[in-house]
């Protein structure tokens, strides 16, 4: 397995560590591996933000805060609520239940009880109204 150095933290790591540029046709493998990048690269987002927060308010305004934004939010929260999906049940955990991030991942089988639970009060619920 070939190997390459990384110029920011010097460790020797495969080449699968590094990212690629595409640059006139030819493929270029980076000098910093991408743990080094992604953080150099977070560091430059988080700077440019910081600059820049009235651009981004604006922008925000534009996006996030329209009609159709919310509708869509309110759909797809909708669906997740619906499905029962992993970060729902976890958010349900910590609203309803009072439990914290490190207890539920200490945990996992809360999640699975938490699923049994509103299972049962939504089959419970629809039992009652067909009645
Ligand atoms: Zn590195």
């Amino acid at each position: 397995m070939e190997s390459k150095i990384c110029r920011k933290c010097n460790q020797t790591k495969e080449l699968s560590a590094f990212g690629k540029n595409y640059s006139r046709g030819v493929i270029y493998i980076r000098n910093i591996c991408l743990d080094c990048y992604r953080e150099a690269k977070n560091a430059t987002n988080r700077a440019y933000m910081a600059r820049n927060r009235d651009k981004q308010k604006v922008w925000q305004e534009r996006h996030f805060k329209t009609e159709k934004y919310r509708q869509t939010t309110i759909k797809r929260r909708a669906k997740y609520r619906n499905e029962m999906a992993e970060h729902f049940l976890k958010g349900e955990l910590k609203r309803v239940n009072k439990f914290d991030e490190q207890t539920i991942k200490n945990n996992p089988e809360l999640l699975e009880f938490k699923k049994a639970q509103l299972t049962l009060k939504r089959t419970l619920r629809e039992l009652k109204n067909n009645q």
